[in-house]
């Protein structure tokens, strides 16, 4: 593999530490541990359904994606989720809740940790292209786009199912519905009174 120290330049060898084989220097204990990526995405719940990107840099160039990124080593994950979704649909968004924290396996490059948050935009707040999106989008989560990447459409899977049990648990008899309002869905947010396309 030819890596080398990042403290004295020596060239790695292979060591076997908790049973894993790792590539370490001989010299002092720097050992390139092969650790994950912590990225985020965040499902931004509206009026009109879960605000998407679409892609103006690769990978993905031209697909659609939850808006999210990697989170740095002094960020709290759900603060780089924030700080993410400004950079890429240009509004403020508050986390409001986890949908899941996935195993991303990749080969070519470091496997990562993908942190799933469910949000919504801030009081009046109106999404638009950041420098990473070609434009953003409002859809309903049962007809969305196809997305750029698989975690995503995992992700997006996972918050489905997290909606279901709350309309399954909402129906009653016809008898009694009818004097009643209809509640909102909960993929509604009535806080958000703006509706994009
Ligand atoms: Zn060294």
């Amino acid at each position: 593999m030819g890596h080398f120290c990042v403290n004295c330049g020596a060239a790695l060898v292979i060591r076997v530490i908790e049973g894993r084989e790792v590539e370490a220097c001989p010299n002092d204990s720097f050992v390139l541990w092969h650790d994950p990526k912590v990225s985020t995405a965040v499902i931004v719940e509206t009026d009109g359904g879960i605000v998407l990107g679409r892609r103006s840099i690769e990978p993905g160039y031209g697909l659609w994606c939850l808006p999210g990124g990697f989170v740095n080593d002094d960020e709290d994950p759900a603060a780089a989720a924030v700080r993410e979704c400004f950079e890429e649909i240009s509004a403020p968004v508050e986390v409001t809740g986890l949908i899941g924290v996935f195993h991303i396996a990749k080969t070519d490059a470091p496997s990562m940790i993908g942190i799933a948050y469910r949000g919504r935009l801030v009081d009046g707040a109106r999404p638009s292209a950041g420098a990473e999106m070609l434009e953003v989008g409002v859809f309903p989560p049962d007809s969305l786009p196809s997305l750029a990447f698989p975690s995503h459409r995992t992700m997006v899977a996972e918050y489905l199912k997290s909606l279901a049990p709350a309309e399954e648990a909402a129906p009653r008899p016809a008898r009694e519905v009818a004097p009643r309002a209809r509640r909102p869905s909960r993929a509604r947010v009535p806080r958000q009174p703006r509706r994009r396309r």
